[in-house]
This record gives C-alpha cells, structure tokens and sequence, in this order.
C-alpha cells in the first residue's frame, strides 16, 4: 500500500469511528471554535487536574481533515502535561505546514504522520488545525482563571 493511501486510511478511519466523541459531564475547560473556510465546528471539553489532561471530548463536524484531526488529538493529549500540550500542538502545526515533523511527534506515533499530506493543500492547514487551536485556546482561558483565582487567595489570606 502506498503511503498516501495508508494515510488516508487513517484519516477515514478517524472520522468514521471518531474516539472521545462526545460532551464531558464536568469540564473545566470548554471552548468552542469554527473555521468558516470550510465550515467546520469543533467543540471541546476537557478535564484538567494539577497541569494534567485528565480527560477530553470533542464533538463538531466538518471536513474528514477537521474531524480525523481532532480524533487524533485527543487520543494524543489525555495524559499529557499542560506544556507536552503546546509543545505537540507546535510541532503539529510545523507538521502540517511544512510535512516535516520533530522528534516528539515521530515517537507520538503514524496516526499524526497522516497528516503531513496537508501541507500540499495549504487551505487545508486551517482544517487541520482548528482542533489544535481550540485547544490551546482553551487551556488559555483556563490558565488565566487559574491565575485570578490565585491572585484573589493570596489576596484573602493578606
Ligand atoms: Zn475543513
């Protein structure tokens, strides 16, 4: 089987049977993006514990490349730390930008190699990662509320 062909296995079989497909009962973080290119919507919900991704569930539809690339991503991410999280979220966009993918990513495993083809179709990029930028978005907010709420204890306790 050819590469591009292997890929694209992969690509469908994500959007077919998408894994952590759903709405979590108690995120807290919760972001919701679209890509009005090409009409496609993610929406994510995830668990974060001590810096930590617990937990994290997508729903949304779209094109195969949207929807297979957050199947992928969550699978990736739960486990992870806050920063292992940016730092697969950039080399995963260097992936889909340039075809090439850094060492972390390549011991992430095939299912992200699939999506190396992207950086031929360069509209597609934005399809790619829509999930990854909901995602980082998301973790944003959630630092930052952190942050708050740890300015206003400190401040309680002065
Ligand atoms: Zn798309």
């Amino acid at each position: 089987m050819a590469l591009d062909q292997l890929y694209q296995e992969i690509l469908l079989d994500h959007y077919k049977q998408p894994r952590n497909k759903g709405v979590l009962v108690d995120p807290n973080v919760r972001l919701e993006l679209k890509n009005p290119f090409c009409g496609d919507e993610i929406l994510l919900t995830l668990r974060v514990d001590d810096g930590v991704v617990t937990d994290v569930a997508f729903s949304g539809h779209g094109c195969v490349i949207s929807q297979a690339s957050a199947s992928v991503m969550t699978e990736k991410i739960k486990g992870m730390t806050v920063q292992q999280v940016k730092q697969m979220a950039e080399q995963f966009s260097d992936l889909v930008k340039t075809g090439h993918a850094e060492t972390v990513l390549r011991e992430g495993g095939d299912d992200l190699d699939a999506f190396s083809g992207v950086c031929e179709f360069p509209t597609r990029v934005k399809c790619a990662m829509l999930a990854w930028r909901t995602l980082l978005q998301g973790l944003e907010h959630h630092e930052h509320q952190h942050h708050y709420l740890d300015d206003e204890k400190s401040r309680a306790t002065d």
